[in-house]
């Protein structure tokens, strides 16, 4: 902020208000600077600030009251020269809003645009983000495997999305990170598909892509495929594919390295194999607070690798009508190189799995 001559910064994104106070409740923002640190919150959250973030200024609005006004109220009380915004996080509607109360305050700042200022410090995880991103892994992992005990060729694909969820919380998450997809057979080449009414026994092979949410907010991201029945050797191959792409992105990821060149050395395996017009996607994300969040690895990502970045790896093919097999790990950036965060078996045997 010192760099960009801002004064103060209005952080209205959820997940960066959580990462800078620990407040985890929602409609809230920060006016944050090197000398002023102030909560905007509502009257429902009074005592919740108070135990999650006590010693924090806050100025707390009843239904009277709208936000930007508050936010005006507080602005002005920091005399501020110029006031910086989440661009990707604040609607037009709020910027209108905002803007236009304060410009009625006393010597209105002037509003500037920032980018992914918050979101970019968020990218590199301290020892105790690590530590809650190891245990969304392991609840995620303890789930599936009891999820995969319990398998049966006749649940729908709902039901086994369900169950998931269910036993994720029974090993102490919170909740899914995301809505689990489970994917049978040709609902495979859906990259998002949602889980509905097939039958796990209807093809033989169905995708899980699934991930916790601990307590403490963070989440765990992973993907597997398991084959239940009679292998179609086109599977084989493109599992082959998939996973030696996977492998390769991983090995790729060291502090320095581009994120393009880590979505390179995956994307170029897909490539020579004659299936690259079928991974559409990026390689991969950084999780924590959020299930999506920086950095990206893409053809197109700029930046590099630093050490505490965790991300996924998450190489697929999909081909439409047919099915599509996507294999993805969390990945923590250490020092000198990479560390594995998530143990799920990936080779082609261990996919293959015995279902009533
Ligand atoms: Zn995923
Ligand atoms: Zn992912």
């Amino acid at each position: 902020m010192r760099k960009l001559g801002l004064p103060a910064l209005l952080v209205t994104d959820e997940s960066n208000v959580t990462w800078l106070t620990g407040f985890t409740g929602d409609s809230s923002y920060l006016l944050v600077g090197p000398k002023l640190g102030v909560l905007i919150s509502d009257t429902r959250y009074t005592v919740q600030i108070s135990e999650e973030c006590s010693g924090l200024d806050v100025e707390i609005r009843d239904a009277r009251r709208p936000m930007h006004d508050a936010v005006a109220t507080v602005a002005a009380a920091a005399r501020l020269g110029a006031l910086g915004f989440e661009a990707h996080s604040t609607s037009m509607a709020t910027w209108e809003r905002i803007s236009g109360a304060i410009s009625g305050s006393d010597g209105s700042p002037e509003l500037v645009s920032v980018g992914m200022l918050v979101n970019e410090l968020r990218s590199k995880k301290d020892s105790d983000e690590i530590a809650e991103i190891r245990l969304a892994v392991h609840q995620a992992e303890r789930g599936f495997a009891a999820m995969v005990s319990v398998l049966e060729a006749d649940k729908t694909e709902l039901e086994v999305a369900h169950e998931l969820e269910h036993l994720m919380r029974r090993f102490g998450a919170e909740g899914p990170a995301f809505e689990p997809i489970v994917a049978v057979g040709p609902r495979a080449a859906l990259p998002h598909a949602r889980p509905g009414s097939t039958r796990i026994g209807e093809s033989g092979f169905v995708l899980f892509d699934w991930g916790a949410k601990t307590t403490g907010g963070y989440r765990s991201d992973l993907t597997r495929v398991l084959l239940t029945s009679k292998i179609p050797p086109k599977l084989e191959t493109i599992y082959g594919v998939v996973l030696k792409a996977q492998r390769q992105g991983i090995k790729a990821i060291r502090p320095g390295a581009t994120l393009k060149s880590v979505d390179r050395a995956a994307r170029r395996v897909i490539e020579n194999a004659g299936y690259g017009k079928f991974f559409g996607h990026g390689l991969g994300h950084g999780i924590g607070l959020d299930i999506h969040e920086e950095p990206r690895l893409s053809p197109v990502a700029e930046g590099v690798l630093e050490p505490g970045m965790v991300i996924t790896v998450e190489p697929g093919i999909y081909l439409p009508g047919w099915g599509g097999v996507r294999i993805e790990d969390d990945v923590l950036v250490t020092r000198d190189g990479h560390e594995v965060l998530t143990s799920v078996p990936k080779r082609f045997e261990d996919a293959v799995v015995q279902i009533a």
